[in-house]
C-alpha cells in the first residue's frame, strides 16, 4: 500500500515513520520499518503507524532504511505478514506494493531450494529470490533486476542489503514509485505526499524501471540494464 525509503546522513527511522504517517490516508492494516546498522534492524506490527512508532526504540540507529504500510492481499493482517520481509540470512529486506501472481509457484521452488517462509504473503518470495541472485551479482541493482525477471505481477518495491549500507534499490511495475532528491540525501516513496516535507525535486519511475539511490544521488535503469536519463520535476504542493 505505502512505501517510504531514505538514505543519507540522518537516522532513517523518524523520517520513515513520518512519511508513513503521511500515507495513512490511503488505508492500511499494518506497518513496519527496517534500517541497516551492522545488519538489519526491523520492527513491524499489525495496527497503526503510531503503534509502530511506539515499538521502535529510541536508539534505532541506521542511516539507510525502508518502511511500509500494508493493505493485505495475500495472508491475514498480522505482525508476521507485515512488511518488510527478510531473507533467511537476514541480509536482504524488501517492502512491496502490489500482487505477485506467480508467488505460489516461486514459493514452492524456493522452499525446495531450502528457503523457510515466515509469512503467508506473496511478497516474501522477493526477499528469498534476491538473497539468491545477490550472491551471483556485482551489484544490488543487478541482483534485483535478475530476481524480477522471474516475477509475474505488479510491484512497487524497495530493497536493501545489509552488506551494502548506504544503498537502496527501488523498482516499479504497475505500482507507483517516486524518487525525492535532497541535499546529500535521497528519498523514495509510493506517493509524493510522503516526500514533500523533505524535498520538492522528484523523479517518477516508469513501469519496468529500476533505480539505485545513494546519499549523493541516483541512477535509473530500464529492465535491459541500460541507464535511463530522467529530468527531475519540481512539485508544487501545500503541506
Ligand atoms: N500483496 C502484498 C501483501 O499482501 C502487498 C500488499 C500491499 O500492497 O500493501 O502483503
Amino acid at each position: 500500500c505505502g512505501i517510504v525509503a531514505y538514505v543519507g546522513p540522518k537516522d532513517a527511522a523518524p523520517i520513515l515513520l513520518e512519511g508513513l504517517q503521511r500515507l495513512e490516508y490511503r488505508g492500511y492494516d499494518s506497518a513496519g520499518v527496517v534500517v541497516v546498522n551492522k545488519g538489519l534492524k526491523m520492527r513491524k506490527v499489525k495496527g497503526r503507524v503510531a503503534d509502530l512508532a511506539a515499538a521502535v526504540p529510541a536508539r534505532f540507529k541506521g542511516a539507510t532504511g525502508i518502511g511500509h504500510t500494508r493493505w493485505a492481499t495475500h495472508g491475514v493482517p498480522s505482525d508476521e505478514n507485515a512488511h518488510p520481509h527478510l531473507s533467511n540470512d537476514e541480509r536482504i529486506a524488501v517492502v512491496h506494493n502490489g500482487v505477485i501472481e506467480n508467488a505460489d509457484e516461486l514459493r514452492a521452488k524456493l522452499e525446495a531450494d531450502g528457503a523457510v517462509f515466515l509469512s503467508e504473503t506473496d511478497t516474501e518470495v522477493l526477499a528469498h529470490l534476491v538473497a539468491r541472485t545477490v550472491k551471483e551479482s556485482d551489484s544490488l541493482e543487478e541482483a534485483v533486476r535478475t530476481a524480477l525477471k522471474r516475477v509475474v505481477g505488479t510491484y512497487g518495491i524497495a530493497v536493501i542489503d545489509a552488506e551494502r549500507p548506504g544503498e537502496i534499490v527501488v523498482a516499479r511495475n504497475g505500482s507507483p514509485i517516486v524518487l525525492g532528491i535532497g541535499e546529500r540525501e535521497m528519498f523514495a516513496a509510493s506517493d509524493v505526499a510522503a516526500l514533500v516535507r523533505y524535498t520538492r525535486q522528484v523523479v517518477h519511475l516508469e513501469d519496468g524501471e529500476l533505480a539505485v539511490l545513494k546519499a549523493d544521488g541516483f541512477h535509473t535503469f530500464a529492465s535491459d540494464a541500460r541507464e535511463t536519463a530522467k529530468e527531475p520535476l519540481t512539485v508544487d504542493w501545500e503541506t
